[in-house]
């Protein structure tokens, strides 16, 4: 017997008639005495599946719920105004072990300990779907602004020296790094001359935060572009890439995402608010101590304020004073406020929580050099720094920049998840480095 043709649930209307073989798992049983009705679940919907005929009801007698099945059958108008299958025959019989892993109200950390089976459930599944549809529409964005994709190295020479929130590795008798971030590489293909790349890839931190929002090893979308003149022509550019990715995550996904979540995607008209660092700290410090950042307290009590006063879920905080920025970063003109000087530099915060930091960087060699050695002392510009990063400003680097976003985060607030735990694939943080 040949093997007959899959229909995928959500396409089995539009096969009336003829043989068709639906394949996925068991997510209700119901017997009488000549008859069984099965649910059954793949990933495109949920099929109703029943049989009269003794020889399927003796294939299907071990099926219970999470058992896998392939069924052959005629596809006929069911309850209402669906379809069912009429089931001729049983391809594959596959139990589930009694009992299963997790329960409903499993907690947090059984649930990833399984979570090839907590996947299962369509709510967490439709989390990867979006994400699949979100990293589509900002490949199709960046593609048509000229963009190409890179894949930058994960492991490195460079940050072993320091120590400080990277992950050593022995590297055949040296220590070798994961990346934390791939800026430097995506710097390399500016100085190469590609002019427009992004990358979208793992990247590491060896942070011991135990927060929602932090993850030991992340997705992150970097993007890197030449010739621009300033950090504003980095937001403009991340303004009409999110705002095209929230379009497209409407139109696919915006009915699913009410039913599933109870949440409208709200692509938006109006600008995304930019706010410089100085005012905002004006607009939530509680204190008057001066500071060059802002804390976690300051991004949800101005995102607060900007939704209330300006009606927007977004705001971009620009113009950092450049002692907590890293060295690479392009110093504005004049001094900024509490003497500390500004930068070309910009955060953008949704929902009160940071998902993207980005900055013009410092392309003239001379000031570059500067600005590491007064960061990072002699020492460092005499090592991995000064041969492998510092060395390209001096061969016509043109003017640059770009910036990161954490798309486990972005799934996060799109979602209204709760944690990374949930919009991480598979969850890695400071406590949980398995499945
Ligand atoms: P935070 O202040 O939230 O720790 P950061 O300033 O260290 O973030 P960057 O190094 O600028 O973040 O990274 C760029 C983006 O990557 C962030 O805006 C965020 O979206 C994401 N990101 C950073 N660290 C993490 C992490 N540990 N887990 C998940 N996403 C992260």
């Amino acid at each position: 017997m040949g093997q007959a043709e899959r229909r995928c649930a959500r396409d089995l209307a539009a096969a009336p008639g003829g043989s068709v073989a639906v394949r996925g798992w068991v997510t209700a049983v119901q017997r009488k005495r000549d008859r069984v009705a099965l649910t059954v679940r793949d990933h495109t919907g949920e099929v109703r599946c029943v049989s009269q005929d003794p020889a399927v009801l003796a294939a299907l007698e071990p099926a219970t719920p999470h058992s896998g099945v392939s069924l052959v059958g005629e596809v006929r108008p069911g309850r209402g105004e669906g379809v069912q299958l009429e089931i001729e025959r049983v391809e594959s019989m596959l139990p589930a072990a009694d009992p299963l892993p997790l329960k409903g109200n499993s907690a947090a950390a059984d649930r990833l300990d399984y979570r090839y089976f907590d996947l299962r459930d369509p709510e967490r599944f439709a989390i990867f779907k979006i994400f699949s549809a979100v990293e589509t529409a900002i490949r199709g964005y960046l593609a048509e602004q000229g963009f190409i994709s890179i894949h930058a190295p994960r492991i490195t020479g460079g940050g072993s020296e320091s120590g400080a929130a990277v992950f050593q590795l022995p590297y055949f008798g040296e220590t070798a790094c994961l990346v934390q971030s791939i800026q430097f590489y995506a710097q390399m293909a500016i100085g190469a001359g590609f002019d427009r790349v992004f990358d979208i890839g793992p990247v590491f931190r060896a942070e011991n935060s135990l927060t929602n929002r932090h993850a030991t090893e992340f997705t992150c979308l970097h993007v890197e572009f030449a010739w621009m003149h300033s950090h504003e022509d980095l937001m403009a550019l991340e303004e009409a890439l999110i705002r095209h990715v929230l379009n497209e995550v409407a139109d696919q996904h915006g009915e699913e995402i009410e039913e599933l979540f109870g949440l409208r995607v709200n692509p938006f008209e109006a600008p995304i608010p930019r706010i410089p660092f100085a005012r905002a700290i004006e607009l939530v410090a509680d204190d008057d101590e001066p500071r060059a950042q802002l804390t976690a307290r300051d991004e949800r009590a101005l995102s607060k304020y900007v939704h209330a006063e300006l009606g927007h879920d977004f705001v971009f905080v620009t113009d950092f004073p450049a002692e907590e920025r890293p060295f690479y970063t392009m110093a504005a003109d004049g001094e900024g406020a509490d003497g500390l000087s500004e930068t070309r530099s910009f955060d953008l915060l949704w929902r009160g929580v940071e998902i993207t930091s980005g900055c013009q960087r410092e392309h003239r060699s001379e000031r570059l050099y500067d600005q590491a050695r007064a960061d990072l002392g002699d020492a460092a510009l005499d090592q991995y720094l000064g041969k492998y990063y510092l060395d390209m400003f001096n061969y016509g680097c043109p003017p640059h920049g770009g910036f990161g976003i954490g798309l486990d985060r972005f799934l996060m607030l799109l979602l209204g998840q709760p944690s990374l735990q949930e919009t991480s694939f598979v969850f890695r943080g400071p406590e949980r480095f398995t499945p």
